[in-house]
């Protein structure tokens, strides 16, 4: 497998207030982990800026604005409880959506097999016209739309493994058969979205987890609930929501995973790839706070998409 990094040093300049938990150590952990032998054949790359018109695909204009005015000359600027902005964290974010359309790029154009993209801001959060959970833009949402606009894909698979349900994703694809959204999250936890019932136009699978329960329980979830909806939507593309927040490290969620269960997870969305969309996978970063628990994963997540 050819499989491509891309991150970029304008990441680490998206500034949250002091004890925030989605902070630029996320990153530099992550980048510590890849900095093994282990991966020495990863390709990495500097994600390229992204394309404003890209962000219009999902969000209106007067929210991009609002976004753009949002942004401080210094100094951090609440624009929500939990959600911040800081004098570069516009062209993080920017640089985030060219990220993750690089990849979809690169996955049709064969340049990669597959592509890991390690940025933040994180975006499963950010709904059409409201940022919230440390989210602005919607990046999965963008590279979906950007590879059945610039590639032709009929059908997108977006499966989110990120301990919060992607309230955000599951929004803008409500309506849109083209795209099926599944989700496996804690419930009750924050956003407080993602319950069974909640099914769209037939398109949205969420698979909740009750706190504390781990493996197990998450892998049946994978098995009888997300790998039977990926296999009846036979997609043209799968991207990962890839936070690692479930990890039983994390301090925002009662889940239980380990490493070993992202390394699972991955290998059977790239079993699907393989079976429907000739290997093409690309996987964004989300959450994930623990910098051991989320640096291991990835690190778990990275090698198992290079062996495939
Ligand atoms: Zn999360």
């Amino acid at each position: 497998m050819t499989t491509r990094l891309y991150s970029h040093p304008i990441f680490l300049e998206h500034l949250t207030p002091p004890g925030h938990p989605e902070r630029p150590d996320r990153l530099r952990a992550i980048a510590r982990a890849l900095d093994d032998e282990a991966f020495a054949h990863l390709d990495r790359v500097e994600a390229p800026e992204g394309d404003e018109a890209t962000i219009l695909y999902v969000h209106p204009e007067s929210y991009v604005e609002h976004i753009r005015r949002a942004i401080p000359e210094e100094g951090i600027v609440s624009i929500d409880a939990d959600t911040s902005v800081s004098p570069k964290s516009w062209q993080a974010a920017l640089t985030g959506v060219g990220a993750a359309n690089a990849a979809v790029d690169d996955v049709f154009s064969g340049k990669a097999d597959n592509v890991f993209v390690a940025s933040r801001p994180p975006g499963h959060h950010a709904e059409k016209t409201t940022a919230m959970g440390f989210c602005l833009f919607n990046n999965v949402a963008i590279a979906a739309r950007h590879a059945q606009k610039k590639h032709g894909a009929g059908r997108v698979a977006i499966v989110d493994w990120d301990v919060h349900h992607g309230n955000g994703t599951q929004d803008i694809f409500w309506d849109d058969p083209s795209v099926l959204y599944c989700s496996t999250h804690q419930m009750p936890l924050y956003p407080g979205t993602g319950a069974e019932n909640e099914t769209g136009a037939g398109n949205i699978v969420n698979a909740p987890l009750a706190p504390q329960s781990g493996s197990e329980a998450f892998r049946e979830a994978f098995r009888s609930r997300v790998l039977p909806a990926v296999d009846g939507f036979a997609p043209d593309l799968i991207i990962i929501s890839a936070g690692f927040d479930a990890h039983h490290r994390d301090p925002l969620a009662e889940i239980n995973l380990t490493e070993e269960d992202f390394d699972w997870a991955t290998g059977q969305l790239m079993d699907r790839a393989a079976r429907h969309c000739g290997n093409r996978l690309v996987s964004v970063l989300e959450g994930g706070y623990d910098l051991q628990g989320l640096s291991f994963s990835v690190a778990a997540h990275v090698a198992r998409m290079m062996k495939g």
